[in-house]
């Protein structure tokens, strides 16, 4: 399975500004002595001893992750402005470039961040795709189409200009709340957020990804309960909501996120071998975000249980389960 973070961002997106890069700069010219230029090996050397939040970013699109499954499924979780990046990636790709492939793009809720990047899904407006939309909100299609109406957008999700692609609707309401995608399985499970959000877990050749963004953590979510037991535990890789710090969680309850140290918290609890911190407050620096991932770091080793990875989920790499 390939894992690909094509937007990290809660909120709203969030570019680089000019002064961001200038400041980067400078304190990337600061850092140089006359022997990191000596030869093209010590320039290499030098640029990989910078700080991952110096020499590059979490980057500043909004939640849209990639999953390719076993069986060659195009997995898409949420539709923020990452599905753009990863639309004109598709275009390059031996086998979607030409069409006829299917495509499927599962909602967790539709606040703005999850929903804005459709309309620049290129792939839908192709007649010989197949799109199919999952959520588990019987209003998923006049939600869909809203989005795309007049004054927000130009065209119609459906009619002329609009998506050509065949599209299809699919309510995530089977009693059993699983469903079989080629040789992955997939199931749900709601989560506390202003008006509701909906967690994915994936398990596909015996691994176990779990996407449970916008997420406000409660005491619920830690009790061993039949459905949280199936839900939550042993994921190889879990992508939390993690937007803020204790002080902030603690400013805004009832926002519907999470402080990093809770994520940490609940994926000791359900033993998570991987936590990606997902979802990064838009006002937060990437220094600020590294600096989270190093407290979560410190915090994990303080409860000290078992081994957790915990990573910082950012945009343009490829992870392998
Ligand atoms: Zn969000
Ligand atoms: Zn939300």
């Amino acid at each position: 399975m390939r894992i690909h973070f094509w937007g990290v961002r809660g909120s709203i997106p969030t570019p680089l500004s000019p002064l961001q890069i200038q400041n980067r700069i400078a304190a990337v010219v600061q850092r140089i002595s006359p022997k990191d230029v000596e030869s093209a090996d010590t320039r290499e050397k030098f640029l990989s001893s910078l700080p991952e939040w110096l020499f590059g970013t979490v980057g500043g699109n909004t939640s849209c992750v990639e999953v390719e499954n076993e069986s060659g499924d195009c997995v898409i979780f949420d539709a923020g402005s990452g599905l753009r990046e990863l639309s004109q990636n598709l275009r390059q790709r031996p086998g979607h470039s030409a069409g006829g492939q299917t495509y499927h793009i599962f909602f967790s809720h539709f606040h703005w961040d999850h929903l804005q990047g459709l309309p620049f899904f290129a792939q839908a407006f192709n007649p010989k795709n197949r799109v199919i939309f999952y959520s588990d909100n019987p209003d998923l299609e006049g939600i869909l189409e809203a989005q795309m109406s007049s004054p927000y957008f130009p065209v119609p999700m459906q009619g002329p200009g609009g998506f050509g692609a065949k599209l299809e609707f699919v309510l995530l309401d089977a009693p059993t709340r699983r469903l079989r995608l080629g040789s992955s399985e997939i199931s749900w499970h709601r989560v506390n957020h202003p008006g509701g959000c909906t967690a994915y877990l994936l398990e596909d050749n015996g691994k176990k990804i779990i996407y449970s963004t916008d997420t406000e953590l409660s005491r619920d979510d830690f009790l061993r309960t039949e459905e949280n037991i199936r839900f939550f535990t042993d994921a190889d890789m879990l992508i939390m909501d993690a937007q803020y710090t204790m002080g902030e969680a603690l400013e805004k309850t009832g926002w519907g996120h999470s402080a990093f140290a809770v994520s940490v918290d609940f994926a000791l609890n359900w033993g998570v071998k991987s936590l990606l911190l997902f979802h990064h407050e838009p006002t937060y620096s990437d220094k600020k975000i590294y600096s989270l991932r190093q407290s979560a770091d410190w915090y994990c080793n303080y409860a000290g249980k078992s081994k957790l990875d915990i990573l910082v989920a950012r945009e343009g790499e490829d992870t392998y389960l």
